[in-house]
């Protein structure tokens, strides 16, 4: 993808009504503190566009993040971005879903949170796919795992991410995305792509997948 600009275009709360973008999404899921607003940021070459609050219940809305919204004229070849013409800058949403797994948060709260996630995924005309964060260090949690299925019950299979690789030696990625693998039973051929935040690893790769379902 190449990323003439973004902005936080939309933010749904609750009882928002959710938008008929028109362009296609793609929804990121997972635990808060996941490294989810890291990921987006760094899909956008952005530093903070993306936030959390590190306080449990505020962060219970919807953001949709526009890709190249803004309208281009049409880039020439020889485009600087795109020396081969390979790429695209097609117009599209990031969606950041809340993070789940906020132990302290109450259950209306935590329902609440379900009932909108579940109204995005059930009526969005416009999802491509959803990306599954998982923190590549830990085995997925029984939350993680019910992500995992609702996502799957949605009609989407989820493509896993593994945050914060990082954090982790070269040798030992393979072997925690087998553990991922595993922990969430995932069919032979889905894919996990090892991500960081710090060093970049896997951002090429997360928007190759992205423009493929984009362009689809
Ligand atoms: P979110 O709650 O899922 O949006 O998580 P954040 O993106 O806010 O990240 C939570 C914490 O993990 C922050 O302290 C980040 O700096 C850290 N973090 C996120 N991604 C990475 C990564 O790829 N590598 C490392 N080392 N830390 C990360």
């Amino acid at each position: 993808m190449i990323i003439r600009n973004v902005k936080l275009d939309i933010v749904c709360g609750v009882t928002s009504r959710l938008p008929d973008t028109g362009k296609p999404e793609i929804a990121f899921a997972g635990k808060s503190n996941v490294g989810k607003s890291s990921l987006i940021n760094t899909l956008m070459n952005r530093k903070a566009l993306a936030r959390t609050s590190s306080s449990p219940g505020k962060t219970q809305t919807i953001n949709f993040y526009l890709v190249n919204g803004a309208v281009s004229t049409d880039q020439p070849a020889g485009d600087e971005n795109n020396p081969d013409g390979s790429l695209t800058d097609a117009s599209m949403y990031l969606v950041d879903l809340p993070g789940y797994g906020y132990a302290s948060v109450s259950e209306t709260v935590k329902e609440s949170w379900g009932r909108m996630i579940e109204r995005y995924l059930r009526s969005s005309k416009n999802l491509r796919a959803v990306f599954l964060l998982i923190d590549i260090r830990h085995e997925p949690s029984g939350n993680d795992r019910m992500m995992y299925e609702w996502i799957l019950s949605q009609g989407y299979q989820p493509i896993v991410i593994a945050t914060k690789a990082d954090k982790l030696k070269r040798s030992q990625i393979q072997k925690q995305v087998r553990l991922i693998r595993a922990g969430l039973d995932m069919k032979p051929g889905s894919v996990i792509f090892p991500f960081s935040a710090t060093s970049r690893l896997g951002r090429d790769d997360v928007w190759n997948c992205i423009d493929t379902l984009v362009l689809q």
